[in-house]
């Protein structure tokens, strides 16, 4: 089941996707309502409520390479940094182009909605704390990423997390093609059965040191093929039984 979170003539909703109907809900979790409008009538935003985002970078073996490491000096534990709640941003939302970066990029990425409260879980129980999948870029400012003492410009800006443009509530992720197209043009294409770290282990070993709610946002990481973005390109990020995440580069104001 697709779950839909979207503006209307009244208000901000949660909804099911279904034969191109919006089954309103009464709220993240909740049941139906009652109330039915058609997805033309509505507009998506991000699939998600999230008081923390939480990402693994350096999670396939290509991309650790194309980063400069070596796939035979791979992560050895989960790499994971923070994005501001500031960076989330929409599908159809513009991305920002700042200033103060010459090398914005892409990174696209399956994410994950947490369900439940989430502390110090197994790695075998990491399935029940999952609400749903869908697609994510990890904006990146890789020259701030590198300059910067700390990652928190490059990776944190505003609108530096668009995603969308649903929950996919009922998919197995474990060999999934993640694909980035530039104005059409395949970027990336990888598959979830390369993540170095599963979705599990990545979930396990953040309950370790960080409680998730319901709502926040995990992102596991990008395939290789990152790249540079300018300003009035098209992104388009596609994971494989969810669907397709699409916004434009705009210069900042
Ligand atoms: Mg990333």
């Amino acid at each position: 089941m697709q779950r839909i979170r979207y503006q209307s003539y009244d208000g901000i909703s949660w909804g099911e996707l279904e034969g191109g109907n919006v089954h309103q809900l009464s709220s993240m979790m909740g049941s139906r309502t009652g109330l039915v409008t058609t997805l033309s009538d509505v507009t998506l935003l991000a699939p998600c409520e999230p008081k923390t985002i939480i990402c693994v970078g350096k999670n396939y073996a290509d991309h650790v390479a194309e980063m400069g490491g070596s796939k035979d000096n791979l992560p050895t534990e989960p790499g994971l940094f923070l994005k501001s709640i500031q960076a989330l941003s929409n599908p159809g939302d513009p991305i920002p182009y700042p200033s103060w970066t010459q090398n914005l990029h892409y990174e696209g990425e399956l994410a994950i909605v947490i369900s439940r409260k989430m502390k110090n879980i197994a790695e075998e129980d990491a399935f029940d704390y999952i609400l749903g999948y869908t697609c994510a870029c990890d904006v990146t400012a890789r020259d701030r990423q590198k300059a910067d003492l700390q990652w928190t410009r490059g990776k944190s800006a505003d609108k530096f997390c668009p995603v969308g443009p649903w929950l996919e509530t009922d998919l197995d992720p474990s060999n999934l093609q993640v694909q980035t197209r530039v104005n059409g043009e395949l970027k990336q294409n990888g598959n979830t059965r390369d993540l170095i770290f599963t979705i599990p282990t990545i979930l396990s070993y953040i309950s370790k040191f960080l409680t998730l709610e319901p709502g926040d946002l995990v992102l596991t990481g990008t395939p290789e093929g990152v790249g540079p973005l300018q300003v009035g390109d098209t992104l388009e990020i596609t994971v494989e039984g969810i669907g397709s995440l699409t916004n434009t580069v705009e210069a900042a104001t």
